[in-house]
């Protein structure tokens, strides 16, 4: 046990946050007390659940309650629970930093505030520093806790400018207490030690809190008359109240998702959602479900306005929490919404779940199969009818986890392909989707064309795409890794083939054969002379104005994919890439001549290399020998410059 005070340094990047929580938030001010109650009801949940497995650590205060203190005289602000509590490590762990503060995403994203200078709702919700928001009226914050199970209590005090301190504590019960010793009012500004400003954030943040906010409150109470002063007569005189002191609980806890929807205002959902979410901003959309009969369970979900940094990482939390019967069972509930839906956040309560579930059982438990499958249902067709200004906010955001569904649930996979969006070659930087796309499609056009890339400007400008460009076909421009997948799931569409532009034969010309033939001597030497580095020499099907480009067999894997296995340290078998020609292009018809007339003519050699570089470099690629490359062309510009 440590017995004497240490004293740390916030992390550099938790300091900067915290600078900017206060300066950005001071117009907000009302939220902090939200934020400590929505931790003080997470860490009650914790307990909750923690005490399933493990009776014990209930103890006899079983009485689960938040607890307001105010004082105003001392001008302290406190919030009280008996909840999970925190132990030394896990105060060092979860207050003197932010989680996720250490990784490359978090620095991204904290520089993308230091350039606002300031630090906007939006971001507030990614961040999760919800504990930090004391700090905009606190000019000192007191933390005092003991883990549940333990009997040392710990201290932790910060002025917010630099440092905090941490020493071990007395504690009577389990559970955090956070104290705040509020900055000076100015004029006009509320007072949070005042029994209605407290009542008032309650009421309107947090009412729908599933444990008694408590405190302690004045009112007025009736004197019995037998009590009250009186005249001779015995007829009571004077005062007929007394003011007596009393803890009112000041929350409703009704729980919002058993109520009626209409009986639920926009702010009500709105509040709820932040609550549960530790996001600062309102939702994009909420649907509300109640399904009765052999499944039944009723649901509040809600899609955020804007993506999580760390929407990508494996380790996130999901967003579901899992009730039975308005108790709360467990946060993160992975098993009721599958990967593709990780970024939608809420509650479902299935009231004939068996409440000794544990994590391990409920992957089984067919309930909780079914509800899984009827909410993945339920979400799929409320993304279908979102207004197009609402979906395209969710697209942006969301679309490519979105996507990965295609892979994986293949139940939904014709649902999901009404869901999806692409930009196109026509679509000027907007998404569209499929079935725009084919009701675009010109008659005589056959299949769906894509183009996969990691970089969108790059491939709607690759030379692959020239003949289909002359068709005026619309071409899916697919640049999220994720789109590698989809097309290998998604293979046709409305009976439309999903078709790559870059491989295989776009055999949208017709017979144009036998002209080609006439180069077939020509393009075995160009082989000859690439040495095995291409897989053969074509005319191509897909040049109008380029060149040269490389392509690939149906089958074969697409350069952009080969990039990401390659990147993501995977060995990406060695396909070899066919060079495609275009037989129309002066160029080819003049080195022909030339190799016509001396077919051992030592600048063929040049050429061929040349013209592999040429299609390497217009998709992105690297050459093999840029030095080479460069006194080739140096070459050929003297000479051309010369005439
Ligand atoms: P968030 O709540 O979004 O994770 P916070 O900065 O508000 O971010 O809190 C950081 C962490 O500190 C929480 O995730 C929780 O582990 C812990 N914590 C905060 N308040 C309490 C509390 N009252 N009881 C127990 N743990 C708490």
């Amino acid at each position: 046990m440590q017995a004497s005070k240490e004293t740390h340094q916030f992390k550099t990047e938790v300091q900067q946050l915290l600078n900017l929580i206060v300066n950005s938030l001071y117009s907000n001010r009302d939220i902090f007390l939200r934020e400590l109650i929505s931790n003080a009801s997470d860490a009650i949940d914790k307990l909750r659940f923690k005490s399933q497995t493990d009776p014990e650590i209930m103890g006899e205060d079983t009485e689960l309650r938040i607890r307001i203190e105010r004082d105003p005289e001392k001008r302290t602000i406190t919030v009280a629970d008996n909840g999970i509590g925190m132990t030394r490590d896990e105060v060092m762990e979860n207050i003197g930093t932010i989680a996720k503060s250490g990784t490359a995403a978090f620095a991204e994203a904290l520089q993308k505030v230091k350039e606002q200078n300031a630090l906007t709702p939006e971001l507030i919700g990614q961040f999760g520093v919800g504990f930090y928001s004391a700090f905009i009226v606190a000019e000192e914050v007191t933390l005092l806790t003991r883990a549940a199970g333990s009997d040392e209590a710990i201290i932790w005090t910060s002025r917010g400018d630099g440092d905090f301190t941490i020493a071990a504590a007395e504690k009577p019960g389990r559970g955090t207490e956070i104290t705040l010793k509020l900055k000076e009012n100015a004029e006009g500004e509320k007072d949070y030690t005042q029994e209605w400003v407290i009542r008032d954030i309650i009421k309107r943040h947090s009412d729908f809190v599933a444990y008694p906010i408590v405190m302690e409150v004045e009112r007025d109470e009736p004197i019995p008359e037998n009590e009250q002063l009186q005249d001779k007569d015995g007829k009571p005189i004077g005062e007929a109240t007394r003011k007596v002191r009393a803890d009112e609980t000041l929350n409703s806890m009704k729980a919002i998702w058993a109520r009626s929807k209409n009986e639920i205002s926009a702010d009500e959902y709105n509040e709820f959602y932040k609550h549960l979410s530790h996001d600062w901003s309102d939702p994009l959309t909420h649907l509300h479900v109640k399904l009765e009969g052999v499944t039944e369970y009723s649901a509040l979900l809600y899609i955020p306005a804007t993506a999580p940094f760390d929407l990508f990482f494996p380790e996130r939390k999901h967003g579901i929490q899992l009730y039975c019967k308005r108790v709360f069972i467990m946060e993160d509930c992975k098993e009721l919404i599958p990967e593709y839906l990780r970024f939608v956040k809420g509650v479902v309560d299935a009231p004939d779940l068996n409440l000794n579930v544990s994590r391990e059982i409920l992957q089984q438990d067919r309930l909780v199969r079914n509800i899984r499958k009827n909410l993945v249902k339920k979400v799929l067709d409320h993304l279908k009818g979102l207004d197009d200004a609402s979906y395209e906010t969710f697209y942006k955001e969301f679309g490519a986890v979105l996507k990965e569904g295609l892979h994986s649930d293949w139940e939904n996979k014709d649902r999901l392909a009404e869901l999806i969006q692409f930009k196109t070659t026509k679509s000027e930087d907007k998404f569209v989707r499929l079935k725009d796309v084919v009701a675009n499609m010109k008659p005589d056009q056959d299949a769906i064309y894509y183009i996969t890339g990691e970089n969108l400007s790059m491939i709607a400008n690759s030379p692959h795409l020239e003949a289909l460009k002359a068709k005026d076909y619309e071409v899916l421009l697919m640049t999220d890794p994720v789109d590698e997948w989809v097309v290998q799931s998604l293979q046709e569409y409305d009976g439309k083939k999903l078709k790559s532009a870059e491989k295989g034969d776009l055999d949208i010309d017709g017979a144009e054969s036998e002209k080609s033939d006439a180069f077939n001597a020509l393009f075995g030497r160009i082989k000859s002379f690439l040495d095995g580095r291409v897989k053969d020499v074509k005319p191509s099907s897909h040049l109008k104005a380029s060149v040269a480009c490389l392509s690939g067999e149906d089958h074969d894997m697409s350069a952009y994919m080969e990039k990401l296995i390659k990147a993501s340290g995977g060995q990406a078998p060695e396909s070899k890439r066919i060079l495609e020609l275009n037989t129309k292009h002066p160029v080819i018809e003049k080195i022909n001549a030339v190799f016509e007339k001396d077919r051992n003519d030592p600048a063929l050699e040049d050429y061929s290399r040349l013209l592999l570089d040429m299609a390497v470099i217009s998709e992105g690629g690297k050459i093999e020998d840029p030095s080479r490359f460069n006194q080739l062309v140096g070459e050929l510009m003297n000479t051309a410059l010369s005439k």
